[in-house]
């Protein structure tokens, strides 16, 4: 699939549930309205789905959601697709808070995952709690353990909150070198009404040059596919990301669309064109007319995002939660 700027599109992201059991400040306001659960995909449906933009090219998948781990039954939906590794599809991975991952870690490697990303934004018990209102930092670590001792390949994924964590990013460069895991730090992005954003916004370009004085980053070509751009850290041989879709986007080189758990298809994080693909599987389409609604979609991907943060502009860039697109 060639969208009309030129870019390949490999890489699915599917939100399998936009529910979650923590509630972190920056994602998702205190009260939140849940879907009914007549409007989501059935897991079935959801991996007919992921066949069909596997057939049209897409070679990794990842889940997400709101967290992943929390849908009932999701392990079937991984080991469906885990099947699908090696004819067509490169890796299966997922997005997930880490506080199932001790119960999951395993059967996901067994169902082929080889890789997972475990968003963690502090060290700090009771920062934890205050971060995600709900959250033990407790239950994610032993997460951490189970996936290390399942042989999951770790990136912690952690964003960067002004006055928040920025006091914590040394602490979680020298524990994810000494646990062996990747790290990356993620921007703030517009998405969906939080109590308050304009505060929490801190630019990594200045987080960058901040931990310059600390650590020998040098830069490398590494990519996972995603839009993170990648440093060695000398002192721990690790390496560590910057996702910046504020200071400096990617959006040139995007390979990426975003399914939602209710079959809406998103082309962009930040832009509100989608196209339902719920209809047309539930009214019985064909393979090929499934196929030909996703190229149509693909013809209609936007070049790009508009995010801004600042005092005018005060509304988000775009209305929906990251929970409900799909980290
Ligand atoms: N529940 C899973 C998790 O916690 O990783 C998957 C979904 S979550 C929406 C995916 C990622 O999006 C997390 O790393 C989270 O920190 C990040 N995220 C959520 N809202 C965001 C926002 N407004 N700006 C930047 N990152 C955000």
């Amino acid at each position: 699939m060639i969208d009309p700027f030129g870019r390949s599109i490999s890489y699915l992201r599917v939100s399998v549930t936009d529910r979650c059991d923590l509630r972190c400040v920056y994602c998702m306001a205190e009260t939140m309205d849940f879907l009914p659960r007549s409007a989501l995909l059935s897991l079935e449906e959801l991996e007919r789905v992921c066949g069909a933009f596997i057939g049209l090219g897409v070679r990794k998948l990842r889940i997400t959601g709101g967290e992943p781990l929390v849908r009932r039954n999701v392990l079937s939906l991984f080991r469906a697709l885990g099947q699908r590794l090696g004819h067509g599809l490169d890796e299966l991975t997922l997005t997930t808070n880490g506080t199932r991952l001790a119960e999951f870690a395993a059967p996901l490697r067994d169902a082929g995952v080889r890789r997972v990303n475990v968003s963690l934004d502090t060290l700090d018990p009771d920062a934890f709690a205050a971060i995600t209102r709900r959250g033990r930092l407790a239950d994610v670590l032993a997460g951490l353990d189970a996936a290390r001792a399942a042989g999951l390949a770790v990136k912690i994924n952690m964003v960067a909150l002004r006055g928040v964590n920025e006091d914590q990013f040394d602490a979680m460069i020298a524990w994810c070198g000494a646990q062996g895991f990747d790290l990356c730090l993620i921007e703030t992005m517009p998405l969906g009404e939080v109590e308050d954003r304009t505060e929490q916004y801190l630019p990594l370009s200045l987080v960058r040059a901040r931990l310059r004085r600390r650590w020998t980053l040098t830069e490398t070509p590494y990519c996972t596919g995603g839009p993170a751009r990648y440093y060695t850290v000398a002192e721990t041989g690790r390496r560590l990301g910057f996702i910046t879709p504020m200071t400096h986007n990617f959006c040139e080189s995007c390979n990426r669309v975003r399914l939602t758990c209710t079959g809406t298809l998103f082309m962009c994080l930040g832009q509100d064109d989608a196209a339902d693909l719920r209809r047309p599987l539930r009214e019985g389409a064909s393979e090929a007319e499934l196929a030909a609604t996703i190229r149509e979609a693909i013809s209609r991907k936007p070049k790009g995002h508009d995010f801004i943060i600042d005092r005018l502009s005060n509304a988000p860039s775009v209305g929906r939660h990251m929970s409900v697109t799909g980290g």
